[in-house]
Formats: structure tokens, C-alpha cells, sequence
């Protein structure tokens, strides 16, 4: 370790050098409670575990109740008026109830395996660890707040105005999603939206009187064809119709269709443009008497780099040689809950937490050997930036 860290910051980073244990033992408690979006009482039940682990350590969290989704917790260390560091965590997983049953963490090869332990348990352990290093080793000069939602997964429909609010006034944002193979950080992410569009026509008999009826099919099928001709690669705008549904039975002309999609894009001024063709889309009828309606079933904001975020990033980095480690920044067209941060003009950095891959499939692990160093260099990057 570099000779240039001082008595606080070795305590703080001695404190978590200690707790590879301990981090592995949380992970799998979280990892082994089924949280999947649309499951409160599984987020809430992961929340209650993170607020007994940080009680434990002295630190005291606050409850933003939802009624429908997981609730948001706030936990914060460090005194004084100034403004906060931010970090940031999802419990929410995509996966449905059974399956943490049916997959039990395990540590295998140095990884650990089962259903949302890299996106994102271990970064809400990693989360909560440094908070509680920063809490033992009084190394926070400032505010230090943790946030812990429950539904990023599905855009955030509860916990974005909590980031907004939390973001608008804070110093740094740090989201502890996965870090990318060879711990990897990332520094631009696209922005989305999921749509449904739903189209209806008429039935009518298809072989006696088709021409009593209107094919929402047909209709849809323009649409379709339509909405995939906006994806312009170049510009880094797709445009994918992942689902299609629709019509009763083989010989009934079809009364009603529904497609659902996918767009991203990389700036916000393409959003805008995005929308308004697709909105055209969705009003142009290629029957007569067909009708359609669209609505946007989640939205994530991109995350651009402004000034304040590559300087966010480039101090990441001095820490992370600080500590003899290596990291690089990247781009991915995944959306996270720190395009939220970012849009309202925090400096943001993102997939901060332990070095993980395959998040959303049965392959999805963490590498254990990235537990601590990766604490550490965000601790390290805190205590840094409150003295900067
Ligand atoms: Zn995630």
C-alpha cells in the first residue's frame, strides 16, 4: 500500500481489510431473501436486515414508506451542514419468489453464486460496510448518506424523487452497481424507456365477413415496422419491440394487439425526438377505424458525463492507485438509477461496487477478492473528497 496514506484513512481501510468475512456472511443472508420487484415484503425484509446490520454499528436509518413498492432507507454518517456524499443501492432483484430457495448462495472458485449477489447485494454490503468503517473510525468529515431503495429494477417508480432530492444537493454520487470484469467502473450509461402499445380493431368473421372487421394485427404490424426503423446505431438510439400479443382465435379477424418495446438513447435531446415519432406512429392508422394507445411502463434518465463527473471519476481513479489497483471507465447501453443522479446534476459515478458478471441470468456471480479492495478505494475516495 502507498506511503502516502495517512493515520485515518489506514484505520479506515485496516477496519474493512478485517471484514472479508463478515461481508461474505451479510451477502449471503441478503442474497438468500427472494426480493424481486414487485415482492414489498421480500425488499422490505433485505431493508430490514441492512437497518439491523447498521443499528448494529451505531447507525441510524430512516424509512420512506411506500405502500406498493419496497421502502427507501436513508442512513447517514458524519456530521455537520455540509453537502452529503451519496451512496446509492438497489435491493430489489428481477427474480421471482422461490427462486433464492431454489439457488442458495454459495462460494465457489472465489466467486459467490445465487440470484442477485452482484447486482446489486454485494454493493449494498460493500455500501454498508464503508458506511460503518466511516461511522467506527470517525473517517467521515462530512455527511456521508446511504440510500437503499427498493425498485430500481423497474425504473424507480418510488425512489426517484428520494435520489432526485438526495442528488440535487450532494457533493458526489457513488451507485454501487456491479464493477465490469478487471473492476471496471462506469462512466455513461443510455437512458430508456419501456412502452406498451396497444391497438384495437373489430371482429368479424374470417371467412364470412372479413370486411365487417378491422385486424388490429395488421395494424400493429405497420407500427411495428414502423418503430424499428427509429433505431439509428450511430447515434446510439435502439428501438426493440420484445414482446407481441394479440387476436382471439384463427378465424376470427383480430380486435385487439399489444406490443411491448424498448427505447434508448445516449443524450436527452434524443429522447425528446424519439418520443415525438413514436407518438406520430402511434397516430397514424393504416385502417381505417383502428385505434391505438401508448404508455410508458418505466423510464430511465441517461447518465452523461458532465465536468463535475469526470473529475469525480479521475479523483476515483488517484485513489484506486493509491491502493495499488488499476480501473478504467466505460460506457454501457444498461440503465441504472444513477442516470437519475446524474440528470439532476450530481457528479456521478457508477458500478462502483464488487467486481461482477452475467447480473440477471443463473450465471450472475461476484468475485470475493474484490470485496474489500473495492470498499476500500471507495472509502478512501470519500474521506479524500470530504478533505479536497
Ligand atoms: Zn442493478
Amino acid at each position: 500500500m502507498n506511503a502516502t496514506v495517512n493515520s485515518a484513512e489506514r484505520a479506515v481501510l485496516d477496519w474493512l481489510a478485517q471484514r472479508q468475512v463478515a461481508m461474505v456472511e451479510l451477502i449471503e443472508a441478503l442474497v438468500n431473501i427472494d426480493s424481486g420487484s414487485a415482492d414489498k415484503s421480500g425488499v422490505d425484509a433485505v431493508g430490514e436486515r441492512i437497518i439491523r446490520f447498521l443499528g448494529d454499528h451505531g447507525i441510524r436509518c430512516d424509512v420512506i414508506p411506500s405502500e406498493r413498492y419496497g421502502n427507501a432507507l436513508r442512513a447517514r454518517v458524519g456530521g455537520g451542514p455540509g453537502r452529503p456524499i451519496v451512496l446509492m443501492g438497489h435491493r430489489d432483484t428481477v427474480f421471482p419468489r422461490g427462486e433464492a430457495e431454489r439457488r442458495r448462495f454459495h462460494v465457489a472458485d472465489g466467486r459467490g453464486h445465487g440470484p442477485g449477489c452482484a447486482d446489486m447485494k454485494s454493493g449494498l454490503v460493500m455500501n454498508a460496510f464503508v458506511l460503518a468503517a466511516l461511522q467506527a473510525c470517525s473517517g467521515a468529515a462530512g455527511p456521508v448518506v446511504g440510500l437503499f431503495t427498493g425498485d430500481e429494477e423497474i425504473g424507480s417508480p418510488f425512489s426517484r424523487p428520494v435520489i432526485e432530492s438526495e442528488a440535487r444537493n450532494a457533493r458526489a454520487v457513488f451507485n454501487a452497481e456491479p464493477g465490469r470484469p478487471g473492476g471496471k467502473v462506469v462512466i455513461g450509461r443510455k437512458g430508456g424507456l419501456f412502452m406498451w402499445l396497444d391497438v384495437t380493431g373489430k371482429a368479424a368473421h374470417a371467412g364470412a365477413s372479413p370486411a365487417d372487421g378491422i385486424s388490429a394485427i395488421e395494424e400493429i404490424a405497420h407500427k411495428i415496422i414502423a418503430l424499428h426503423a427509429l433505431a439509428d446505431p450511430a447515434k446510439g438510439i435502439t428501438l426493440n419491440v420484445g414482446t407481441v400479443a394479440g387476436g382471439q382465435t384463427v378465424n376470427t379477424v383480430a380486435p385487439s394487439a399489444r406490443a411491448e418495446f424498448d427505447l434508448r438513447f445516449v443524450r436527452h435531446a434524443d429522447r425528446d425526438t424519439a418520443m415525438a415519432a413514436i407518438e406520430r406512429i402511434v397516430a397514424t392508422h393504416h385502417l381505417a377505424g383502428a385505434t391505438a394507445r401508448l404508455a410508458v411502463i418505466a423510464e430511465f434518465l441517461p447518465l452523461v458525463q458532465s465536468a463535475g463527473s469526470k473529475q469525480l471519476y479521475e479523483h476515483y481513479v488517484a485513489c484506486t492507485q493509491t491502493l495499488g489497483l488499476e480501473v478504467e471507465g466505460i460506457h454501457t447501453g444498461g440503465c441504472a438509477d444513477s442516470g437519475f443522479a446524474a440528470s439532476v446534476g450530481a457528479p456521478t459515478l457508477c458500478a462502483t461496487g464488487p467486481t461482477g458478471a452475467r447480473a440477471h441470468s443463473p450465471e450472475e456471480y461476484v468475485e470475493i477478492a474484490s470485496l474489500v479492495p473495492r470498499a476500500q478505494t471507495l472509502a478512501l475516495a470519500i474521506m479524500r473528497l470530504d478533505r479536497g
